[in-house]
């Protein structure tokens, strides 16, 4: 079969690889109809040691169930799938609280050792605490919205409940890319009052304006924090979604937070630190978040996905099929793209 494997910065190849194949009895073998490139993608490509053996890629994807293992239950052959973009066995302490990225006996897509969702099949493990079935057919046209609640639309959710979105209040959101903009779509979704998007991409920002993003600030760094208080009476907001993870935008995320406020942050850190320390102690402001059980969300999200209510695929603004992924990242990466969907 047919996958997408980094060797290291912007070396990113489609290549021959063994063929998925069921290994455990509580595996499922799932055959990709639909998949895409993640920002987080983005992090290996601009810093990935180089390798001779290379990493499978990919952590989102829709398929079709081709087979399970004996001690499946949950899903079966010809089911339409969604996988979140980690496994998880779903019985273990952390998955029955709903912290499927903690699950004890789970892990993630990809790497040296599991197949990845950038290329034509998966083998699943842990199949019945991990995939979701869908109650429609490859071809439908909420595709790319459903294939959102796989990772970002679930951690956009995941930032606005981490951030303790509530009615009437203000939300903020740092970063306007397809996870940001999935946060200005929750935040909205959970009843936020004025929701101001910091971000300076027209495209982008056009689009959190139709997801519900009341104010724009595209200034940075002291500016930003400034233009965001006087938006909120001097206040600032009593909610921030981090979603990009930059020093910066983390640095940014803290000076807006209101005292008593949240930061519910979910871009992966690329700084051991955490800035702003004394002026969010002294404030009282939270500060949580993390990779988001996304698994966790999936029966939440999908009925006002399936009802239009919420219509977070219109991130995707480029689509392509396997050997265009290479061309994908790159797009990614200079900005041309905001997320990239792959069809099989
Ligand atoms: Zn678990």
């Amino acid at each position: 079969m047919r996958a997408t494997v980094m060797y290291g910065v912007h070396d990113v190849r489609v290549e021959t690889v063994p063929d998925a194949r069921i290994v455990e009895a509580t595996d499922a073998l799932v055959r990709v109809t639909r998949a895409c490139i993640c920002g987080s993608d983005l992090w290996p490509y601009n810093s990935m040691p180089a390798s001779t053996t290379g990493n499978r890629m990919g952590h989102e994807f829709i398929g079709v169930v081709e087979s399970t293992g004996s001690d499946v239950r949950t899903v079966k052959k010809g089911d339409l799938v969604v996988a979140p973009f980690a496994w998880s066995d779903g019985t273990c302490e952390f998955c029955q609280q709903g912290l499927q990225t903690s699950c004890l006996h789970g892990g993630w897509w990809g790497g040296t050792t599991l197949d990845g969702g950038q290329g034509e099949a998966v083998r699943v493990p842990l199949a019945d605490g991990t995939l979701v079935a869908l109650p429609v057919g490859p071809d439908h046209a909420l595709m790319p919205s459903l294939l959102t609640l796989s990772d970002v639309m679930g951690t956009g959710h995941h930032a606005a409940l981490r951030a303790n979105v509530r009615a009437g209040k203000v939300a903020a959101v740092v970063g306007d890319g397809a996870v940001g903009l999935c946060g200005v779509i929750a935040a909205r979704r959970l009843g936020a009052e004025q929701i101001i998007i910091l971000g300076r991409h027209p495209d982008r920002i056009a689009l959190a304006r139709r997801f519900g993003a009341t104010d724009v600030v595209s200034e940075r760094g002291d500016a930003a924090i400034e233009r965001v208080r006087e938006l909120t009476g001097g206040l600032g907001a009593h909610s921030v979604l981090e979603c990009v993870g930059h020093g910066e935008s983390m640095r940014t995320a803290m000076g807006i937070a209101r005292a008593g406020g949240a930061v519910g942050r979910v871009g992966v850190p690329q700084e051991t630190t955490i800035p702003n320390a004394q002026p969010t102690f002294y404030g009282n402001v939270t500060i949580a978040g993390g990779p988001a059980p996304v698994r966790a969300y999936m029966h939440e999200l999908m009925p006002d996905v399936l009802e239009g209510r919420i219509e977070p695929g219109l991130v995707f603004d480029r689509t392509t099929n396997i050997d265009g992924v290479p061309d994908g990242y790159r797009a990614m990466n200079d900005r041309e793209a905001i997320k990239v969907m792959i069809e099989f």
